[in-house]
Order: C-alpha cells, then sequence, then structure tokens
C-alpha cells in the first residue's frame, strides 16, 4: 500500500501519455515506435486499458479535440477518486499501516520520494513510515508477541519498541538525537517549532518538505538502525 501514491500518480502519467500518442501526427517518431510495439508483441497499454475499463472510467475522445485537455482530466480525477477511496480503506484496515495513516497527509507522493536521488537513503524514512523495520513492535508480530510484550532491550525506559520509542524517546539513540533537534532547530522550521510532543516530532519527522530536513532525518534513522544492528550483534555473539 506505501507506493500507491506513486501507482496512482503513474496512472495519471499513463493517461497523459496515451492522449497523447492518439492525438499525435500519424506520421510521428513515437506513433511508428508504438505501432511497432504492438506489432511485435502486445499493446503495452492493453493492461491499463483493460483497468479504466473494470473502474468503468471512460477515456476522451480523441476526435474532440477542443475538450481533450477538459475531458482527460475528468478521467484522471474520475479513476483518481477510485483509488483514493480503495487506498484509505486498505490503510484503515491494515494495523501493520498505524503510522502511515498517521503521518500520511495527502494521496501525493512525498517529497522525498522525488527529491533524494539516493535510493538507499530513502529507505531508512520509508522503512519507518510503512513498518518494514526490525524494530519489536514489527517482529513481535511474526513471533506472535503480545503487543504489550514487545519491549525495548536496549534501554531501562519499558516501554514498547515502535516507532515513536525508537525516534524519539530510546536513551540508546540520545545523542544522535540530541544532534539531530539541534541541527533543526538551527534551521527554524515554525512547523518543527511548534511540536510540542513526541508524537508530533514523529509526524514532523516522517514527512519532511525539504531536502535538508529529509537528509538530516535519513541520516539519524540510519545511524541509530546502525547502532542498534551492532549492539544485537554484541549482544547474541
Ligand atoms: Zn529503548
Amino acid at each position: 500500500m506505501g507506493n500507491a501514491p506513486l501507482r496512482t500518480y503513474a496512472t495519471s502519467q499513463i493517461i497523459k501519455f496515451y492522449q497523447r500518442l492518439k492525438l499525435g501526427s500519424e506520421n510521428s517518431l513515437v506513433q511508428d515506435v508504438f505501432k511497432a510495439i504492438c506489432e511485435n508483441s502486445f499493446n503495452p497499454f492493453s493492461r491499463f486499458l483493460s483497468l479504466l475499463d473494470d473502474c468503468k472510467v471512460k477515456l476522451p475522445n480523441p476526435r474532440e479535440r477542443k475538450s481533450i485537455k477538459t475531458q482527460t482530466q475528468k478521467s484522471i480525477a474520475a479513476l483518481l477518486d477510485m483509488m483514493y477511496d480503495h487506498w484509505d480503506q486498505e490503510i484503515l484496515l491494515n494495523k501493520k499501516l498505524q503510522i502511515f495513516n498517521i503521518v500520511k497527509d495527502s494521496h501525493d507522493p512525498d517529497f522525498y520520494i522525488f527529491n533524494i536521488d539516493d535510493r538507499y537513503a530513502r529507505k531508512y524514512i520509508a522503512s519507518m513510515r510503512l513498518s518494514t523495520h526490525p524494530l519489536r513492535i514489527e517482529v513481535g508480530r511474526y513471533n506472535r508477541t503480545l503487543r504489550e510484550n514487545r519491549l525495548c532491550q536496549f534501554c531501562n525506559m519499558n516501554e514498547i519498541e515502535d516507532e515513536l520509542h525508537f525516534i524519539t524517546s530510546c536513551t540508546l539513540y540520545s545523542d544522535y538525537r540530541e544532534i539531530l533537534y539541534q541541527e533543526l532547530n538551527d534551521l527554524g522550521n515554525p512547523m518543527w517549532l511548534g511540536c510540542n510532543s513526541n508524537e508530533k516530532k514523529l509526524c514532523y519527522l516522517l514527512q519532511p518538505k525539504d531536502m535538508h530536513t529529509s537528509k538530516l532525518i535519513m541520516k539519524y534513522i540510519r545511524s541509530c538502525l546502525d547502532y542498534r544492528n551492532n549492539q544485537t550483534q554484541l549482544v547474541y555473539n
């Protein structure tokens, strides 16, 4: 479900491209390539067109060129509305996506997805948002540990090791956190300065809106996970 914003974005781009293809000159290079692909294999849009059909979304008629833009926008809006409704329902029902449900404030792909080139760096924020990490709150789901027993084993706070604890309060990472908070304070974003609880800080940290903040947060999560991993090896070796 976490890639739903990207999927919806890609879908709207496909609709626009498909319309451009339909409206383009018969002799254009793009048309030639499209025809060649269709002749040698299958229509690359066939799956997409059947999806639209299933959703009962009509594509604009390419012959009605005057209103083509408005019609395309309406088609995209109708399809996205359906996808968003489905997405919202899925998120509410999926316990694994509780954090994602809290931090996700729009249906659009988040800032860091398109603006941070390093995909290994992006995965650190995504892992916290989508609960694909080694914290006990997640691991305990698979080994059937009761939620209240999934306590952090790296500090004495007697708290469940979930995303909130890991990012905002576990004492194991106090040094890293002190540096991060100081750097964010120096940036002076009023949204950050106004976060007066750990819950609000978690939301801010997991939905960064600018490049600098995104990089700081990714570095912090990576450092904490690496440190945790080292501590785990010390305990079990
Ligand atoms: Zn802890």
